[in-house]
């Protein structure tokens, strides 16, 4: 068992997850057995109580864990699902350590942060990567070396570095910022130089640099940096902002970085194949047809928390060659005639994503309501999908004040709400519904024929459902159910007469892969190519965020 360990320096946010993907994804596509695992040094058990705000989105597993977005990085560029496991934080670790305590496990020893914290982090590596029957592992250390926090992991790791062998099987990979100054555009190597310092400090020596900046490293700047620090000059990458992250990891093969990680690592050696990847790069940048889509979400400043739909979004472009310019629209902003709905009304589609809470809901119903009646193709994600199921009982079936209870628990029209099935022995709200489960779908449907099949399986995280009470109503109004639980939730919709309006409970965006974009995602791009209404002369509020 092999390991790759990225950690960071001089500043968070430099890609270090985009990194860890692309580094895997060099060695999938030498046929190398390899996964992932990140490791969050914050207390939180997982993310799923964490606000968008301040880590970006949730990602969600098969097996319904809450975790960190790299995860779906990895999974994008893996075109593997991970389980929980693959998600360690400080928070997992500590209640562990606690527990086994409590229960008598440490025979009377004190429990201390090495060896017993550092042996459960060695622990969870060691049991993630042995499950996944990898050949190598990548661990992405978040947080900055010299964080308090990351502390107690980086001991981890240097220790196991170690008991696995020593640097043959254990190579670091240490991602810093080669920052740009002054008039002449100067390569500053100084920040590098301290944050190596500190990571050997704590007894650590880099075996490759991933230098990160706006501009690619010259010659002489590499030089230095290996002199500096110890690491071979062709160990010195450089990955200066790519407009499209599924470059990355081709820039990494350019440089030679996996034929020299797997030389150090003494791992197998296959020809490197990159023929579908760089089909779907080269896809990515050749399209000259503009399409403009409207995001309708609360969380509109934090991109990232609305990752997973973008790279949908981007794998659509990958796939079919159009450019796709996502246009952020605040839900908050949507009254009526204001300059935001007429901004909205020259979208040819609109995307409404998941949320929680009760800001923003009327905006959003607003803009659900433009995408029914101006036909534009629309998709509904979740909220998206129950706000839609709101909208249609309100203004077509004519159930006045029609709501979710989740944001109005005296609505006459409880259209979403918590089902009895649900309801806890206290009365209180049931727990959320979570990862991949099962969903039928209805025959000629076009929800069916997009998939291709009748039955598939799609990740869950929500606490509410449509109340199957109003379903006669809605169906006379062409609200049509075309996707179901097993047990009779509704799943999805599809409103009839409409060129593509399309809801789903559950999260198509945590599916949707370079190689293999999301039906959904796709029909929606599609249905907007046809779309007629359209203004393409829009600019784009924002550039799709790639980091
Ligand atoms: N707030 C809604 C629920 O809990 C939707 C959740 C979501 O969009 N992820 O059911």
């Amino acid at each position: 068992m092999k390991f790759v360990v990225v950690t960071g320096g001089v500043i968070s946010g430099l890609g270090k997850g985009i990194t860890t993907s692309s580094l895997a994804r060099l060695f999938k596509a030498r046929g190398i057995a390899v996964t992932a695992v990140k490791i969050d040094p914050y207390l939180n058990v997982d993310a799923g109580t964490m606000n968008p705000y301040q880590h970006g989105e949730v990602f969600v597993l098969d097996d319904g864990t809450e975790v960190d977005l790299d995860l779906g990085n990895y999974e994008r560029f893996l075109g593997q699902s991970l389980p929980g496991s693959h998600n360690i934080t400080t928070g997992k670790v500590y209640r562990s350590v606690i527990e086994k305590e409590r229960r008598g496990d440490y025979l009377g020893n004190t429990v201390q942060i090495i060896p017993h914290v550092t042996g459960e982090v060695k622990r969870m590596i060691r049991e993630a990567a042995k499950a996944a029957g990898a050949e190598l592992t990548l661990i992405e250390v978040g947080g900055t070396v010299g964080d308090i926090e990351s502390m107690p992991f980086l001991e981890a790791l240097r220790e196991m570095q170690q008991e696995v062998g020593g640097r043959e099987n254990m190579a670091f990979v240490h991602t810093t910022l080669v920052p740009v100054v002054g008039p002449v555009g100067e390569l500053k190597t100084k920040p590098t130089q301290h944050s190596v310092r500190e990571l050997r400090s704590i007894g650590i020596q880099p075996d490759m640099i991933v230098a990160r900046g706006s501009l690619p490293l010259t010659p002489d700047i590499k030089a230095k940096i290996s002199l500096f620090c110890d690491v071979p000059l062709e160990a010195i990458i450089s990955v200066p902002d790519q407009p499209c992250v599924y470059d990355v990891p081709l820039l990494f093969e350019a440089q030679g970085v996996g034929e020299y990680i797997v030389r150090r690592l003494g791992l197998p050696s296959h020809a490197a194949d990159w023929t579908r990847w760089k089909e779907f790069t080269a896809r990515y940048r050749q399209g000259d047809q503009e399409i403009n889509i409207g995001v309708v979400g609360k969380y509109v400043e934090l991109k990232d928390a609305y990752l997973s739909h973008i790279e949908s979004f981007h794998h659509c472009q990958g796939h079919l060659g159009v450019n796709l310019n996502l246009h952020w629209f605040d839900s908050e902003e949507l009254a009526p005639n204001s300059p935001a709905i007429q901004r909205l009304l020259k979208m040819q589609a609109i995307l409404v994503p998941g949320g929680y809470g009760v800001r923003g809901v009327e905006g959003k119903i607003r803009a659900i309501g433009i995408a029914r009646e101006r036909k534009i193709p629309f998709l509904g994600v979740c909220l998206g999908f129950q706000l839609a199921t709101c909208e249609v009982a309100r203004d077509l079936a004519g159930l006045t004040d029609a709501n979710s209870t989740e944001f109005d628990s005296e609505t006459p029209h409880p259209v979403v709400t918590l089902l009895d099935s649900q309801v806890g022995a206290h009365g209180l709200g049931g727990t959320q519904r979570l990862g991949s489960q099962k969903v039928l779908l209805a025959e000629n449907s076009r929800i069916r024929e997009l998939y291709g099949r009748a039955d598939i399986w799609e990740r869950h995280r929500h606490r509410y459902e449509v109340n199957p009470k109003y379903l006669p109503q809605l169906a006379e109004r062409g609200y049509r159910v075309t996707g179901t639980s097993p047990s009779g939730l509704v799943e999805a919709f599809e409103l009839e007469g409409h060129p593509y309006f399309v809801g789903v409970q559950f999260h198509p965006e945590f599916l949707s892969r370079p190689e293999t974009p999301h039906p959904l995602y796709l029909g929606l791009v599609k249905a907007a190519l046809s779309h007629q209404e359209a203004d393409v002369t829009v600019p784009a509020s924002s550039p799709p965020a790639i980091a």
